[in-house]
């Protein structure tokens, strides 16, 4: 099988492995991090340690960085999170600014908000259409605020399409306007430069699974100067400065510090690789007529960013689901990953513009650290057989 779907999840590097082993072991260090006993101080030195290495990929302080189960709990800590304790401030609604081509996790915690309110508020939300190559301007964030919106919250990287937003550039527009920006980094961490010293994003989420990082844990950035205030979410014993309440996963949090200090060290050869790697599958595919690359322009050589590990293609005259049936040896997802036991055509390429059929005829390529270029090469030939052999038994294509 030829794994390319590192964009829903990666495996653990095997830096990460060791360096979990010693957590996990029935003789290891298991105490509570938040036991005041010699054992417990030890768990929670470690802790610290993943807190920095954390911190450290992304320009933050250790004391910004709150410990959550993965980058959906921290999309929803962030919002609602925000919104609650903002809210009790002021007038009779609410306003965020998102896009229509946010994670499933955004979207359905602004639907919830809309739909139920929040501290008995109504929330209303504006979904920006992105341009057709998948791009959110400034312009059209600024152009969308009102005296009511407290919030905006864009991702980072595109998950479906890889099309990178110009946080750099909006953030501090945002800053001047007094509008929290939270941005979801989880694409993003790990294959871009993320420098917050820098950019003055208030409230960025992660995951390290993403990232040759363990399922199951993640974290929001909390700003502290300014300070970004959030309203608990998960309420108990007051852990990570009472914005989250649970006993730390010592385990999975070492192993979140190791691929965030191991994506630090290797970022820039990591990105020129699979960068290479991707590059030299859209080359090849394109030996096949017909076909559109998804997100930012065909040749991907226009001005719009585009992440190193993502390669999203739409081909015309074969059916979405025939074409995945028929490279049972290829790990790829429809653009539409989170919905495709729904069968619905990807609400990304959607917005985008592309009609049902052609959302529906695509493949979302993820390339990783540990993709080798032969992979690349066998991949490419069996689309393009399966695509060739498709087109041929299609009536509307011999037409
Ligand atoms: C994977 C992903 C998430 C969800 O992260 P989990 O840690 O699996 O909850 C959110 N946003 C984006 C962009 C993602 O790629």
């Amino acid at each position: 099988m030829i794994y390319l779907d590192y964009a829903a999840t990666t495996p653990l590097d095997p830096r990460v492995f060791e360096a979990m082993l010693p957590y996990l072991r029935p003789d290891g260090v298991f105490a509570n991090p938040a036991s005041t006993h010699a054992a417990g101080f030890k768990a929670r030195a470690a802790v610290e340690r993943a807190r920095a290495q954390v911190a450290a990929l992304i320009g933050a302080e250790p004391g910004e960085i709150v410990w959550t189960s993965g980058a959906t709990e921290s999309n929803n800590l962030a919002i609602k999170g925000a919104l609650e304790f903002r809210g009790s401030a002021t007038s009779n609604f609410l306003h965020i600014i998102t896009s229509r081509t946010e994670h499933k996790c955004v979207l359905d915690t602004c639907r919830h908000l809309e739909a139920h309110g929040i501290s008995g508020r109504a929330v209303r939300v504006t979904y920006l259409k992105p341009s057709k190559l998948g791009v959110v301007t400034s312009e059209d964030v600024l152009a969308a605020l009102t005296p009511e919106t407290l919030l905006v919250s864009l991702m980072w990287v595109n998950n479906e399409i890889g099309v990178v937003q110009n946080i750099e550039r909006l953030a501090p527009l945002l800053r001047e306007r007094g509008v929290l920006l939270h941005v979801d980094a989880a694409q993003a961490a790990g294959k871009l430069p993320i420098d917050l010293q820098r950019t003055p994003v208030d409230l960025l989420s992660l995951s390290a699974h993403k990232v040759y990082g363990p399922k199951g844990i993640g974290a929001l950035f909390v700003r502290r100067r300014p300070r970004a205030r959030l309203n608990p979410q998960m309420h108990g014993g007051g852990h990570e400065q009472g914005m989250r309440s649970g006993t730390l996963a010592t385990h999975q949090i070492i192993g979140m510090g190791a691929a965030f200090a191991a994506a630090k060290a290797d970022l820039e050869t990591d990105a020129a690789r699979i960068g290479g790697l991707r590059d030299l599958l859209w080359s090849r595919l394109q030996l096949l007529p017909r076909i559109h690359r998804n997100g930012g322009d065909e040749n991907g050589t226009a001005a719009i960013a585009i992440a190193p590990h993502l390669l999203n293609v739409s081909f015309e005259g074969v059916e979405g689901e025939s074409l995945r049936a028929s490279l049972p040896e290829l790990a790829v997802s429809s653009g539409s990953a989170c919905s495709s036991a729904t069968a619905e055509p990807s609400y990304v390429l959607r917005a985008l513009g592309r009609d049902d059929e052609m959302a529906n005829a695509s493949l979302r390529f993820s390339i990783g650290r540990s993709t080798t270029a032969s992979e690349i090469e066998r991949a490419a030939a069996l689309v393009i057989q399966q695509v060739q052999w498709l087109r041929e038994l299609s009536p509307l294509w011999a037409a």
